[in-house]
């Protein structure tokens, strides 16, 4: 049987997809040939292309005059990016540091030019989100992380900017509806909620680029991307076609509206029994708690290997904590059905019963 698979990424898809895509590893569109050894300028991949960037536009209410890309590098590639092509010459950013991959945006930012922390949680281990700062109106863009895969915080509100608003919604994209017009950049690397590791979505408006007399690197530059759909070199073919795949199922599903209903029942459920269950505590502060990644402690570590026991023998996966946070982590993806949720609270039930 398929286990429950809560990992934080790479993590669940549809089963679904997966049959599907690995159909599509053998024998593409009955052609028999593989999609890995066609040309990615063929006209079935270049429609696999073309229905990928169509859904993302579709599914998130994408405006005129935003370009979506499908990149290499992963979302720490975009840390980069995002300061070559907004950061002018002597410029400065600022940035709200809320975990691992906040600090690693900064420090790539850093590289450039100037930033300024306008919101810093590392006070208790990233475990709130911060709020009621100002954004310097003069700085060349803002920097934001939605959700903060790493402690289960996630922004349940975006600050109101005068400047350039980007964010890194690598593991909450798709989960919940987003209002894009606010954003001026948004990226998000595909494992977390839209398929296999290799590519990273990346919705960039148009007009904001080419304004900060850098000469930047060819592959780095958002608008050699742009000019080329996604196909100035060889695009990671596979991980496309499976998130194209994923995109297709949720909006069969009934798009972002309705995932965003099931996600907050899912989390509903599990952040109820974590209150409930005397054995168990959560990390984060209340109001700032994730809905893809609930993140909890048991509160008596003799009772430790028991419970290991009881969810690995219930078909349970990837609920250890990250390394810096410690106790458990389950992360709730849009593809993953509240009869899994429903069994780990079985299990919390069951410890706290013996
Ligand atoms: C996983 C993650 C990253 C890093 O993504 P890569 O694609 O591995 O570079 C960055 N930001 C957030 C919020 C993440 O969850």
């Amino acid at each position: 049987m398929k286990k429950h698979n809560f990992s934080a990424g790479p993590c669940i898809l549809p089963q679904e997809v997966l049959k599907q895509a690995s159909d599509a590893i053998l024998n593409f569109n009955n052609d028999n040939l593989s999609l890995i050894e066609i040309s990615h300028r063929s006209k079935p991949f270049v429609a696999v292309m073309d229905k990928a960037v169509e859904l993302v536009k579709e599914l998130l209410n994408v405006p005129k005059g935003y370009s979506v890309l499908f990149l290499q590098g992963g979302a720490s590639m975009e840390f980069l990016m995002v300061p070559f092509n907004l950061m002018k010459i002597n410029g400065k950013a600022a940035y709200t540091n809320t975990g691992v991959w906040a600090k690693n945006a900064i420090a790539e930012a850093k590289k450039l030019g100037d930033v300024i922390i306008v919101g810093d949680s590392s006070d208790t281990n990233y475990n709130y989100i911060p709020k009621g700062y100002e954004i310097p109106s003069d700085v060349d863009y803002f920097h934001c992380t939605s959700n903060n895969t790493i402690y289960g915080t996630q922004m349940k509100e975006f600050p109101n900017s005068t400047t350039l608003m980007v964010c890194d919604m690598s593991s909450d994209i798709f989960s919940r509806r987003i209002d894009v017009s606010r954003f001026d950049i948004i990226y998000a690397g595909a494992q977390k909620n839209m398929g296999p590791a290799g590519t990273t979505l990346v919705i960039v408006k148009d007009e904001v680029l080419g304004k900060t007399g850098r000469n930047i690197p060819t592959m780095l530059d958002y608008n050699t991307h742009i000019s080329k759909d996604s196909m100035f070199n060889t695009p990671p073919v596979f991980p496309i076609y499976v998130s194209m795949l994923t995109l297709q199922w949720l909006k069969n599903l009934g798009g972002v509206e309705v995932i965003e209903k099931m996600n907050q029942e899912k989390a509903d459920l599990l952040y109820a029994e974590i209150d409930r269950n005397p054995l168990f505590e959560g990390t984060a502060a209340k109001e700032d708690r994730s809905n893809m990644n609930v993140c909890f402690l048991l509160n008596d570590s003799s009772k430790e290997d028991a419970f290991n026991t009881l969810w690995n023998a219930a078909g349970i996966s990837g609920i250890k904590g990250h390394r810096s946070v410690g106790g458990y982590r389950a992360s709730m993806y849009n593809a993953m059905p509240i009869e899994s949720v429903q069994v780990l609270i079985d299990m919390m039930k069951k410890l706290e019963q013996n």
